[in-house]
């Protein structure tokens, strides 16, 4: 009784099987078409072998390595036809990228992954561990595959479902405030966000998921990959750039080659915090944990005058993972050292709370608006089964994006902000619990306990300076 919204022709192929792989895998069944047989994921691990078998899914259990990422790829795709869905981690993206294109096959991710090796022990200088040298080199790729087989970067939640939500609450927006718009292309999105007078956008999310027992100590808990909050956590902070901004924070610094739309900070970003604000909550710190979508954000709406941009917003994301993983990167900054052991929160244990994930724009003429899914365990249970509701609101995006993809099989290479998202929020929203709007007269310049020397902006409340907690 669930509608199949596309039909993969050709082997389907899901690299890791971890907390998004096994969320993923109920709405594929449910959404997506395919032979039988044709369905195989690629995952070390034996852990869940019966699961898959359970599904009629093959399983090849094997890590994928840059010894044997061709052979491996190359006997599972022998016609040039299928689509690949990498959720894994430690697989480089643009290695699989490019074999996609050789072998003629549709393929999605959720992050530009590398090798292990960059994340953490890197020889590298901190200004290429960000993600815009990584982001800079799948666009040239981009140029260089224009037309190939759809090869969909970066598309979960966030990155993915929040450039979706911008375009409608850019849209919203324009509604409530009685500015006439119809975007097309991308000079009229970057356009309409300039006229709506947006000065910056958070990606905003608030992780309430909690369960009975207590964070044991020397134990990462988080509600999804450890290992993935940890990467990204530990890559420096990393900011779409905004043309209203005076001056650079602390310790930040510009990119000396590509567009210039983003800046870097030279400390993690989980020790990165900014006030920000979610409707459970109201006003809350955010961790500036680097992402690909305070990237690609930016790009997309900067609007040009010759080789001069004339606006574009700020835009990073301001992050309060759950209590357990705040508590855990507590210890982790503290002790200077990873826990060893790390645990993610499942379904199961999850005793209550939600997430909030959602687009903060500000700077507008109606102050501030947060606009996004708010999701609870209790409505994740009853929709679909081996996930929590920050996995859903990722793996429902995976799912959107696999439709997208087999709908748009020539697109060549492409972010969700290239994407329709009338239509992938089309597909997605069923799992999204309530998608809701509100506006709020809060600034980062209220509220305060006791005064205290800062690096305020009062003429501008929207400056970075203001939000950043020094
Ligand atoms: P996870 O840690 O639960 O699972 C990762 C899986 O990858 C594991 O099962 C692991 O065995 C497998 N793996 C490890 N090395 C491998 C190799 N060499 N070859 C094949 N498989 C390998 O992570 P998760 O929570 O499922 O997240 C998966 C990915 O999705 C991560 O990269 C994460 O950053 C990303 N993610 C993106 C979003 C988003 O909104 N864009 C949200 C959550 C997660």
């Amino acid at each position: 009784s669930y509608i199949q919204h596309a039909r993969v022709d050709g082997p389907l192929v899901m690299i890791g099987f971890g907390s998004i792989g096994r969320g993923t895998l109920p709405l594929i069944l449910r959404h997506i078409g395919f032979e039988p047989g044709q369905f195989t994921v690629i995952e070390p691990s034996g852990g869940y072998a019966g699961l898959m078998a359970e599904h009629g899914v093959k399983h090849l259990q094997r890590a994928l390595t840059p010894d044997n990422l061709r052979e491996t790829l190359v006997g599972l795709f022998p016609d040039g036809k299928g689509l690949i869905v990498n959720l894994s981690v430690d697989v480089d993206s643009i290695e699989v990228m490019e074999l996609a294109q050789e072998l003629n096959v549709l393929y999605l991710d959720t992050v530009v992954e590398p090798w292990p090796g960059f994340y953490f022990g890197s020889p590298l200088p901190n200004a290429e561990r960000t993600n815009y040298p990584l982001r800079e080199k799948v666009r040239e790729l981009g140029r260089k595959y224009q037309g190939g087989p759809t090869s969909i970067s970066c598309c979960g939640a966030n990155p993915g479902m929040v450039s979706w939500l911008l375009k409608e609450a850019l849209l919203e927006l324009a509604k409530d405030t009685g500015i006439a718009a119809a975007p097309k292309s991308r000079e009229d999105w970057a356009d309409l966000s300039m006229r709506l007078g947006v000065k910056g956008v958070h990606i905003a999310e608030r992780d309430t998921q909690v369960s009975a027992r207590p964070k044991p100590a020397g134990v990462f808990v988080n509600s999804w990959s450890v290992d993935g909050l940890l990467s990204e956590g530990y890559q420096p902070a990393e900011l779409g750039w905004g043309t209203h901004e005076k001056k650079l924070p602390p310790l930040g610094h510009r990119f000396d080659f590509g567009a210039g739309y983003a800046i870097w900070i030279d400390k993690p970003g989980v020790d990165t915090r900014v006030r920000s604000w979610c409707p459970d909550v109201g006003p809350q710190f955010g961790l500036v944990v680097t992402h690909n979508e305070s990237l690609s954000i930016p790009d997309y709406y900067t609007v040009w005058q010759g080789d001069q941009a004339v606006y574009r917003p700020t835009c990073h994301y301001a992050y309060h993972p759950c209590n357990d993983a705040v508590l855990s990167l507590y210890e982790a900054n503290g002790a200077g050292v990873l826990q060893a052991e790390k645990h993610i929160l499942t379904e199961a244990e999850i005793t209550g709370g939600g997430d909030d994930l959602g687009v903060f724009l500000y700077g507008h003429a109606k102050g501030a608006m947060w606009y996004g899914s708010r999701l609870t365990i209790e409505e994740t249970r009853a929709l679909a089964p081996y996930q929590n509701a920050t996995g859903m609101q990722v793996t429902s995006a995976v799912l959107a994006a696999m439709v997208w993809a087999i709908e748009n099989p020539t697109a060549g290479f492409v972010e969700a902000d290239e994407m329709d998202h009338t239509r992938c929020l089309f597909v997605q929203r069923p799992y999204l619990g309530r998608v809701e709007k509100h506006y709020t007269d809060w600034t980062p310049l209220k509220n305060r306990i006791n005064r205290f020397a800062e690096d305020r902006d009062d003429e501008d409340p929207w400056q970075f300076t203001n939000f950043l907690v020094a």
